[in-house]
């Protein structure tokens, strides 16, 4: 065999298929609604793009140290406490090429042959990749809607073993937008807490989130907990920099340095230019947060709308993210078993490209993205009723 073993236990993203056939489709000059869009529509914000400019100016043109600059852990640690209270020392901060490699470093220092991660389900994939990439055992648990997405004690209970090493989890989720409440955090906290397991909490969606609810980190609980959490975020999401690949970890020392170490012999530090409007982003103006926040509800309202309207579809209401995550199973029928079957025959009938929930964790559910217009949102979602009818 060419390639080394470890490779093959983890899948390209499975959403390929349905891209690819898009990006065909729109090649031949058809009209394509794309609601599968993982990352925020609008633009970086006016002051981050010229903080970027004036760094390349002022030479910002060399290596960093590995985890990032001061002025940007200080901006980290500066937002930490002041929205999600807190404290965090410099050397308990790593800064890394977006949230999605410092949850790979993460994985990759913690995680070994033998040990089982709890990931709720329906998660995102690439939680159970890297947990697969680091050779040990993801633990699935599937969430209820009625539940709202989230994470029950009694489950959880259940999942876990003597070789439970972390949950992964994010509140807002994606792609069902969960959002935990206090109590929730606490339940889990409790039982992390009892069996001695680290919380690996994803707070990328942090600010996308509605109906007037506030984020909590679960690191926030209590001082116990703070110590077995690893808080992971970055500035994608909030920010909509997502090309900008800056994402951090605050937690552990001795996790923190382990991830400095695999990072110095691998990406060294983040682009240099990026930290800095990384940093303007946190302690800049954060007007453009709530324009863009207000923005995904007025959008959210109306496509749950339009979507409970649709005889069969069962809907939960996201408190967060930027996603719908309908079930379409009653739908299913000769020749449309899956979720990827739907989602397929939704692009190839009605031109509206959505993921399939199998993806996820879920077959029986798909993932409407609504990073995307208005105005495209309202034509795609007649052109997907008009599906739905002719089924
Ligand atoms: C988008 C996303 C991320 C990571 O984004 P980066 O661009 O790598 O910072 C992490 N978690 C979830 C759930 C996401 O959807």
């Amino acid at each position: 065999m060419l390639l080394a073993k470890r490779i093959s236990r983890i899948e390209p993203s499975l959403t390929l298929g349905i891209t690819t056939r898009a990006k065909d489709m729109m090649k031949n000059g058809v009209n394509v609604f794309c609601f599968s869009a993982g990352e925020p529509d609008f633009d970086t914000p006016e002051n981050i793009k010229q903080a970027a400019i004036e760094a390349i100016y002022k030479g910002y043109s060399h290596y960093t140290p590995v985890g990032g600059i001061d002025e940007l852990k200080e901006a980290i640690a500066g937002k930490l406490e002041r929205e999600n209270d807190l404290k965090y020392d410099e050397d308990q901060i790593c800064v890394s090429v977006g949230a999605k490699h410092t949850l790979f470093n993460i994985a990759q220092v913690l995680f070994e042959e033998g040990d089982e991660v709890i990931i709720p389900s329906p998660y995102w994939v690439t939680y159970e990749a890297i947990v697969k990439y680091a050779g040990a055992k993801p633990v699935i648990i599937h969430t209820r809607e009625e539940d709202g997405f989230v994470l029950k004690k009694e489950a959880l209970e259940e999942a876990v073993s003597p070789k439970t090493k972390a949950l992964i989890f994010s509140s807002p989720s994606n792609p069902a937008g969960a959002v935990y409440s206090r109590k929730d955090l606490e339940n889990i906290a409790e039982v992390a807490l009892r069996n001695n397991f680290y919380i690996i909490s994803d707070e990328i969606y942090e600010h996308i989130i509605y109906d007037g609810i506030k984020h909590i980190s679960i690191a926030s609980l209590d001082k116990d907990i703070y110590e077995k959490t690893l808080v992971v975020n970055g500035v994608s999401k909030s920010y909509a920099m997502t090309g900008w690949r800056i994402g951090y970890l605050a937690g552990d020392r001795e996790i923190v340095r382990a991830v400095v170490k695999l990072q110095s012999q691998s990406t060294s530090n983040p682009t240099a230019i990026a930290q800095v409007a990384a940093a303007e982003a946190l302690n800049g103006p954060q007007d453009s947060v709530e324009k863009m926040r207000r923005e995904f509800e007025r959008r959210r309202d109306f496509i749950v709308n339009e979507l409970r309207s649709i005889d069969g579809c069962s809907c939960f209401n996201p408190k967060g993210a930027f996603y719908i995550f309908p079930n379409v199973s009653h739908f299913y029928r000769k020749g449309i078993a899956s979720s990827m079957d739907f989602a397929m025959s939704l692009l190839e009938k009605a031109h509206v490209a959505v993921v399939p929930g199998v993806g996820f964790g879920e077959d029986d559910y798909i993932r409407i993205s609504f990073a995307t217009s208005m105005e495209e949102i309202k034509a795609g979602v007649k052109a997907f009723k008009a599906f739905i009818s002719e089924l």
